[in-house]
């Protein structure tokens, strides 16, 4: 049997962080599996569903290299299929239809919440042997409503959460198309899941309580059930739910952001499954190892810390000439023009492995772009007084440097020793004067790629 999973998202907002990862944990799966995975837009509450929203999820799922054999299936375009399942239904006597207004089942809640009762249907309508069914009233038109079994258990081995047995007395008949002959959710689920010929459903357990009921409507079209994996939901750091308190919450927001996709993946392949302590692997990696098994069925906690520390992995690691193109359009963004001088592909690999957002190395560079934005707290702890004769001695000195690294080092340590200083006495004020702040890699580093007319009118501008 091939193995077919799906996505199958409803286009309400961004393509957010647990999305991203169920996305995720399906796709490996069919790779792992050498089946197919398949995007399925799930757009039928058309009152939340925006054009926006849907490429959302379209450009999120590029940026992350989640490429789908199929789809994307959009489900307002399945309209005529789903009402032709409903009318197979109707005839095989599965599904029935219920002519209850809205009154009556108001009252019959009412009326069962004051009994200490369960609201739910009663079955009026549902159609048995033996039982006369009162006369279809002219005026109203009627909803559809599946009928579902009721004895027995529905029984399902979750793939992540182990058994779960559902009585079918707890499930009452559901409504699968609205008065208007709209057919709703989990109708569309089941009616799609069994023609695209599913083979594992993977998605968030928000959706557990669907599933005894879309097994059963399978069941009634004779299809085959697909295996169910649901998936443990994502905690914020403090423990909550995750939600939009926890900064980013959109996964286009990350590369927003300065995150890589390899970082995000990585990331979000930890979040609940993992492979002995293996922490840093490649998508490859990761589509050769992933298994169902070791999924944990304890929620996952967001960690934004370690997701830094893959992003700095991954920057380490990124070839200078993507870095290069993406940060020149980062710095764009602020205004920054990146020119010949000095080369960034240099500049980047002088910064590459201190930063942990590609935002970070951004701004951490624009001075070799731009005049520095002087650190008020630097400058007053290092720009003082009484180096300043020292500082204009360097300058001197620097005039006459040829411009290397050692050379500039040298200069450096001369005036260091005339004037009877420790290195970083010299070093941490003309960090401030070059850079603006008083962290940079290696001083005569930065300043040979600064240039020496550049230097030079820096020291200068700041000397009294
Ligand atoms: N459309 C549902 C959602 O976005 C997912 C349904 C499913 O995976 O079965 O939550």
């Amino acid at each position: 049997m091939i193995v077919r999973t799906r996505f199958a998202p409803s286009p309400t907002g961004f393509l957010h962080i647990g999305g991203a990862r169920t996305a995720l944990f399906s796709w490996a799966f069919a790779k792992k599996n050498v089946g197919q995975f398949i995007l399925r837009i799930e757009d039928t509450d058309v009152a939340r569903s925006t054009p926006e929203a849907v490429q959302a999820i379209l450009d999120g799922m590029q940026w992350l290299g989640l490429d789908y054999d199929e789809g994307p299936f959009y489900q307002m375009q399945r309209m005529d299929r789903y009402k032709q399942v409903l009318q197979t239904m109707l005839d095989a006597g599965t599904a029935y239809y219920c002519y209850c207004t809205k009154d009556e089942l108001d009252a019959l809640r009412e009326s069962q919440m004051q009994q200490g009762a369960k609201p739910r249907y009663d079955g009026r309508w549902r159609p048995e042997s033996g039982k006369t069914l009162a006369t279809p009233p002219q005026d109203i038109p009627p909803v559809i409503r599946f009928k579902n079994p009721q004895v027995g258990n529905v029984v399902w081995r979750d793939l992540v959460k182990g058994e779960i047995s559902i009585a079918n007395q707890e499930l009452d008949d559901l409504i699968i198309a609205r008065a208007d002959g709209t057919p709703t959710y989990n109708f569309c689920v089941v009616v799609d899941d069994w023609e695209m010929g599913i083979t594992q459903v993977i998605r968030g357990d928000d959706h557990v309580n669907n599933t005894p009921r879309q097994i059963n409507m399978l069941m009634a079209l004779g299809a085959t059930i697909p295996q169910y994996a649901h998936l443990s939901m994502i905690l914020g750091s403090d423990g909550q739910k995750l939600s939009k308190r926890h900064g980013a919450v959109s996964v286009m927001q990350y590369h927003e952001d300065g995150y890589l996709p390899e970082a995000i993946l990585n990331y979000l392949a930890r979040l609940g499954w993992s492979h002995g302590d293996e922490e840093i692997f490649s998508m490859q990696q990761f589509c050769q190892w992933f298994d169902l098994d070791h999924i944990t069925s304890s929620a996952a906690q967001f960690n934004t810390e370690k997701l830094n520390w893959l992003n700095a992995h991954y920057i380490k690691l990124a070839d200078n000439n993507l870095l290069a193109a993406d940060v020149t359009e980062r710095l764009a963004k602020l205004n920054i023009k990146v020119t010949a001088q000095p080369p960034l592909l240099e500049v980047i690999g002088l910064y590459k492995e201190r930063v942990n957002t590609l935002n970070e190395l951004a701004t951490n560079i624009a001075y070799f772009y731009q005049q520095p934005v002087r650190d008020a707290v630097a400058a007053e702890k290092h720009l003082t007084a009484d180096i300043m004769p020292a500082m204009t001695n360097l300058v001197a000195l620097l005039k006459a440097v040829d411009w290397q690294p050692e050379a500039i080092h040298q200069a450096i340590n001369e005036v260091v020793t005339q004037h009877a200083l420790k290195f970083p006495k010299v070093a941490m004020p003309l960090r401030v004067m070059l850079t603006g702040i008083a962290q940079s890699p290696s001083i005569d580093q930065v300043m040979a790629l600064l240039g020496k007319s550049e230097v030079l009118s820096r020291i200068e501008a700041a000397l009294p």
